[in-house]
């Protein structure tokens, strides 16, 4: 078993240096009858950014979003940073979004979805918020942004040793002190930092890895896409309660395969 390995946070130059950035493919076509872009003209840093954001956040509010600590953390994580320079007028639409290897970020409004059935769970309700946390699929680094706003300590693992870099060089700049990216099979969870208060995924199997459930806190909560009976990929929700776990099916989602091994 190979075991992840956990570097230090900031990134250090030396390990940077020789680094191949992951292969972005070009923006996907628009869909037909899709929403138009928010933005003509790339979007710049600074206060053009905030409003475009502020409008987001506005979206996320209106379609259900009522937690303010998540609508707060989107409307202060700058999206346009992690997406390639091609695809920056896109960045606040309500899409997901290719970051290269095969893979995307996740559409806005189900990180924010995510993040708030997480701060759902029983423990952060009685302590006043999340304490440590595993994310499975660091992608770019987008949601663990997020998270880091949400939780005292986030860990997340990424299994696609390009996207783990990238997302060290995106969260860089930001220095996140408590977020800990770890290129490693996040299947396995990762015991050292067990119990979690909450464990999020964002690639979703067909089967939910025993250890997720076994490294929950009491009285944590796992939030999942996972593929059930008809092939359909639902969003999970387990709480480890007292007395045993509690699953919850809700919506029907698309994210991308959760495979093992590192690669
Ligand atoms: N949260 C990310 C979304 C990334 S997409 C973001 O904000 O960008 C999902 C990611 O899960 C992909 O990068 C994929 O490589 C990763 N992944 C899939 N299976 C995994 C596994 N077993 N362990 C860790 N990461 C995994």
């Amino acid at each position: 078993m190979q075991q992840p390995r956990r570097p230090g946070f900031p990134a250090r130059i030396a390990q940077l240096s020789g680094n191949t950035p992951a292969a972005v493919p070009a923006p996907a076509p628009r869909k037909p009858g899709a929403a138009l872009p928010l933005l003509a003209t790339p979007v710049g840093v600074g206060r053009d950014s905030a409003a475009v954001r502020a409008r987001m956040v506005q979206r996320l509010a209106a379609a259900g979003i009522s937690s303010v600590p998540v609508l707060q953390a989107m409307g202060a994580v700058e999206r346009h940073r992690f997406v390639d320079s091609g695809l920056v007028n896109q960045a606040y639409e309500d899409t997901s979004l290719p970051i290269g290897l095969g893979q995307t970020i996740s559409k806005p409004s189900i990180v924010a979805r995510m993040a708030e059935l997480l701060l759902g769970a029983e423990i952060a309700k009685s302590a006043g918020g999340l304490g440590r946390i595993l994310e499975i699929g660091t992608g770019c680094g987008y949601q663990a942004a997020v998270l880091s706003r949400l939780a005292r300590e986030v860990y997340s693992m990424e299994r696609l040793r390009g996207l783990h870099e990238r997302a060290r060089v995106n969260l860089r700049p930001m220095q996140l002190m408590n977020v800990h990216l770890m290129l490693g099979d996040g299947m396995l969870g990762y015991p050292k930092g067990a119990p979690y208060a909450g464990i999020i995924a964002a690639a979703g199997g067909d089967v939910l890895p025993a250890s997720w459930c076994e490294q929950l806190a009491v009285g944590g909560r796992l939030v999942a896409p996972t593929v059930v009976s008809g092939g359909k990929q639902v969003l999970l929700v387990v709480d480890k309660t007292p007395q045993g776990l509690k699953k919850s099916i809700l919506e029907s989602v698309h994210f991308v395969p959760l495979k093992s091994g590192i690669a």
